[in-house]
């Protein structure tokens, strides 16, 4: 029998974190964690599951989006779209109608990035593998056929992939075995959210020290003062050797896997993260204010879409030894060419789902190895983490063959939803998904949709008739 995407259904999901100030930043000042979750069932017991994140408002809008891309699948074999993941991603962004209210940016490629991530998950389920196992061991030519080049390949021709890729084949397994073991280096973020309290900020520092980080980043531009102020409570804890978990195993600030990234005396590492809230001028001027409490990088300095103004930022930052790092807003592979053509940034912030599924991550890592610029996913949000870690374990196997200086975002919120929820190892590193069945690791349990399902689900409904 030949198996097809018979329908599907899209579930609109809000989580209430506005009430705790999770996820709270200079820009983002009230968010209800969201996703746009969709499921494509087809005429055999394999279900394959997606999302995008949203914020709160506007979701049902994805929602609704989802269902005129998801659309262009029902009828469909999915052995032939599986043999060409690639093709199957030109389809899905065709529809020339659609397309006018892109093209691919905005809600419809956030909506197709739901799509395309459900579809490698149905695709990696059909193998009985993770969604990373199932693309690490793809031959060079699959893997290339998979991503999405139209428009790159001034910056890689698939040729150039292909080389890249076979000069990585014979290392895959050893990469694969050292990964399993260690798992995958990590950073926290939930310590430092913009809507908490000092004392809760430096209570969460300390478990995140001895948690086994060594990376983490606070968010700032809302204010100047408290941001230092709040710089300095992270610095106190972070660089202090008292607070190291015990056994810990000491990280060398000078070695090549801190050098350049402002790490203090025990090894630890401060970024901070601005979303968006600057004009290029200001940026400069708040970011270099902030020196004393010695940031590796500011992220999202200003407009995701401003290519020149990150390039100019981070031309100024240079001799302060601050770095620039973007993309989690940046809509599609064409703006991280131009980053990376432009020398505008120093770290690669690829997002899971706001770039159109994995096919379009592909070449992102792609391009990204051949740049020589470290791929740190985004993973602020619900959902985000337990797909990203997929991702990073592609670019270390398969693509760029290096994990020593990345450090993949770990957020710990809302995890519980998930079937396959990812996890972090007593190392501070999170564990490769080993669950044959887990897919993309983004089904949703029944029992969350039809909590927080809006605006019908048990939780919002309760929460309608307290107010
Ligand atoms: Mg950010």
């Amino acid at each position: 029998m030949s198996v097809k995407i018979m329908h599907f259904e899209t579930h609109d999901v809000r989580f209430p974190t506005s009430l705790t100030g999770d996820g709270t930043d200079a820009m983002n000042t009230d968010c209800d964690y969201s996703s746009a979750y969709v499921s494509l069932y087809t005429n055999s017991d394999l279900v394959g599951h997606g999302m995008t994140f949203t914020i709160g408002r506007g979701n049902d809008i994805v929602c609704d989006t989802i269902k005129h891309v998801a659309s262009r699948l029902v009828g469909k074999e999915i052995e032939p779209l599986f043999e060409n993941m690639g093709k199957a991603w030109e389809h899905l962004v065709a529809d020339s109608q659609l397309r006018w209210i892109g093209p691919e940016k905005g809600v419809v490629h956030i909506a197709t990035g739901a799509v395309d991530n459900a579809l490698w998950d149905l695709y990696a389920k059909s193998r009985k593998k993770p969604l990373w196992k199932l693309v690490v061991d793809m031959s060079p030519e699959e893997l290339v056929k998979s991503a999405a080049f139209r428009y790159i390949t001034d910056a890689i021709t698939p040729e150039e992939a292909l080389e890249m890729l076979k000069s990585k084949e014979a290392t895959k397994q050893q990469r694969e075995a050292k990964v399993c073991e260690l798992g995958y280096p990590a950073y926290v973020t939930s310590a430092g959210w913009l809507g908490y309290s000092d004392e809760k900020v430096a209570k969460l520092t300390k478990e995140a020290v001895q948690a086994g980080f060594n990376h983490f980043k606070m968010k700032v531009g809302a204010d100047r003062a408290n941001d230092l102020r709040r710089g300095q409570i992270i610095r106190s804890i972070i660089d202090d050797p008292q607070y190291l978990p015990p056994g810990h195993t000491p990280h060398d600030p000078a070695g090549p896997e801190l050098a350049g990234k402002n790490a203090g005396p025990t090894g630890a590492v401060l970024m901070i993260d601005a979303n968006q809230v600057w004009d290029v001028r200001e940026a400069i001027d708040y970011v270099k204010s902030l020196e004393p409490i010695k940031p590796w990088f500011i992220e999202e300095p200003t407009a995701p879409d401003d290519i020149l103004g990150h390039a100019a930022i981070r031309r100024a930052l240079k001799p302060h030894g601050i770095g620039v790092a973007t993309g989690e807003h940046a809509h599609n592979r064409m703006v991280f060419k131009q980053l990376l053509q432009a020398d505008a940034i120093d770290v690669c912030q690829i997002d899971s789902c706001r770039l159109a599924g994995v096919s379009e991550v592909l070449s992102v890592l792609l391009m990204a190895a051949k740049f020589g610029v470290p791929v740190c996913p985004h993973a602020g949000g619900v959902g985000l983490c337990e797909y990203v870690i997929h991702l990073s374990l592609i670019d270390y196997i398969a693509v760029s063959g290096t994990m020593e200086r990345n450090v993949l975002e770990f957020v710990d919120h809302l995890h519980e939803h998930f079937l396959n929820p990812c996890s972090i190892n007593s190392r501070g590193r999170y564990n490769v998904p080993s669950n044959p069945l887990e897919g993309y690791s983004i089904e949703m349990h029944k029992s969350s949709i039809a909590e927080y399902e809006w605006p019908h689900g048990s939780y919002w409904v309760k929460a309608e008739e307290a107010a």
